[in-house]
């Protein structure tokens, strides 16, 4: 299968992250999944902590889900014309997210951050963008720019095929360092257009801003007339309803989405104050477009998933969040009785195991804490637990995700899975099929 697909699409993926190229071997080829467990053709099954990099907080084939899209399919599969699902999505992103006073719908989140950045540049009338090392904001040209998980991960500095005169008003800093904001402000003044950032970072692995430091990022911006955008595609609805920026208690002035909102289907967001929204064309002069924008199968799945969210509001979050706590924090129990160092980042339903090398400190803050992690051990350990029923994210620098179906058996599959994984990178135990466990 993997040969064929090889053939006939460039690595055989349609999308990098998909290979395995960074923990080793061929990834198996899925079949169909269902609530916490992905079963590949081969009639293999194991615990989904990847969730399709972020979208299946619900779980795999979640009934209301389901239900919700064969519903829309039988009344057209799109369009064109828009529909009352597209404001009762909308209404149900807006009830959650209080900075955002309006919305549009795209069909994915490179494209909801490629026209938040649009808006914010004419609204402000500036051109250049500042992001952060290790913060991936899709794949769209501008915003390329040290990235994190898919292009540190294959080890390719941005990407060819971008000229440098598309990223010469792109500014990457260092993520959790407000003095090198404040310095690119004083370099450049007057010309920032926005401060764009996850909020909390799950594309270098999951990293936590410092304290103070999502707040001096609002006060600056607000200082110099820049835009705050948060990019939100993964924490939104993942860390609360309101998403990170509920969290930490920030008013950003536009937000992206994607993922969960649309509950597997392809659909992303951008949203924010009215008077910056209402630059986008039919009411203002910024052109943005899309044919299967608001599409009706990715209204349903995203009204099913929201709604199952708010249904569950603070107490589904704080369930999803113990049983994360568990799993990450048991699994690093596990590791430092072996003697195998590693730094447990999580919060809420995100986390990451990182494997240090000897040199790494043992707090992951940024990109380049990241960057020190031992990827050749965490292939050996993604390999092992692969082995065992356990599909964590094929990279080091990938959060995992726990869904609301994940409970008491999954944890102590996962934490057994993970004692024999570990103690066969000690040496202390055979590897079951250790020819497969080279790179
Ligand atoms: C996944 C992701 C994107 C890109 O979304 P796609 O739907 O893959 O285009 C953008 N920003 C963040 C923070 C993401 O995690």
């Amino acid at each position: 299968m993997q040969r064929r697909a090889e053939r006939l699409i460039p690595g055989g993926v349609d999308s990098p992250v998909r290979a395995f190229r960074a923990v080793g071997g061929d990834a198996p080829f899925l079949e169909r999944a269902e609530g916490a467990y992905l079963y590949d053709v081969d009639g293999n099954r194991y615990i989904d902590y990847f969730g399709s990099w972020g979208p299946m907080i619900l779980g795999h084939a979640a009934p209301a889900v389901i239900e919700a899209v064969r519903d829309a399919a039988g009344r057209s599969t799109s369009f064109g014309a828009s529909t009352g699902a597209e404001a009762e999505l909308a209404q149900l992103v807006i009830d959650a997210v209080p900075s955002i006073e309006k919305l549009r719908f795209v069909s994915s989140g490179t494209e909801a951050v490629m026209s938040a950045i649009r808006v914010a540049r004419a609204f402000t009338g500036r051109k250049r963008i500042v992001k952060f090392e290790g913060c991936y904001h899709g794949h769209s040209d501008a915003l390329l720019v040290k990235a994190g998980s898919g292009v540190a991960t294959l080890g390719i500095p941005g990407s060819a095929g971008i000229p440098v005169e598309t990223t010469q008003f792109t500014t990457a800093l260092r993520y959790n360092d407000l003095e090198e904001v404040e310095t690119l402000f004083a370099r450049h003044p007057g010309e920032v257009a926005c401060v764009i950032l996850e909020p909390v970072v799950g594309n270098a692995g999951t990293i936590l801003p410092d304290e103070g430091f999502l707040q001096g990022l609002r006060a600056i911006t607000e200082r110099e007339g820049a835009l705050l955008i948060f990019d939100e595609v993964m924490t939104g609805f993942r860390l609360a309803l309101g998403g990170a920026q509920e969290i930490f208690g920030i008013t950003p002035d536009l937000t992206t989405l994607g993922k969960i909102i649309g509950g597997g289907l392809p659909v992303g967001a951008f949203g924010g104050r009215a008077e910056i929204m209402d630059q986008l064309a039919p009411l203002g002069p910024v052109y943005q477009a899309g044919t299967l924008s608001g599409n009706p199968l990715a209204m349903a799945a995203g009204i099913a998933t929201l709604n199952a969210l708010h249904t569950g509001g603070p107490e589904f979050y704080r369930n999803l969040a113990k049983v994360t706590a568990r799993i990450a924090d048991g699994v690093a129990a596990v590791a430092e009785d072996l003697g195998i160092p590693i730094t447990t980042n999580r919060i809420g339903s995100m986390f990451t195991w990182f494997f240090r090398d000897s040199s790494g400190s043992d707090i992951v803050r940024d990109f380049d804490d990241a960057a020190r992690s031992d990827t050749a051990r965490f292939g050996h350990f993604h390999r092992a637990m692969l082995e065992r029923g356990v599909w964590l994210p094929p990279s080091q620098y990938e959060a995992a995700f726990v869904s609301a179906v994940h409970g008491e058996v999954e944890i102590a599959a996962t934490i057994a899975a993970a004692k024999d994984s570990l103690a066969a990178l000690t040496g202390e135990l055979h590897v079951p099929s250790a020819s497969s466990l080279a790179l």
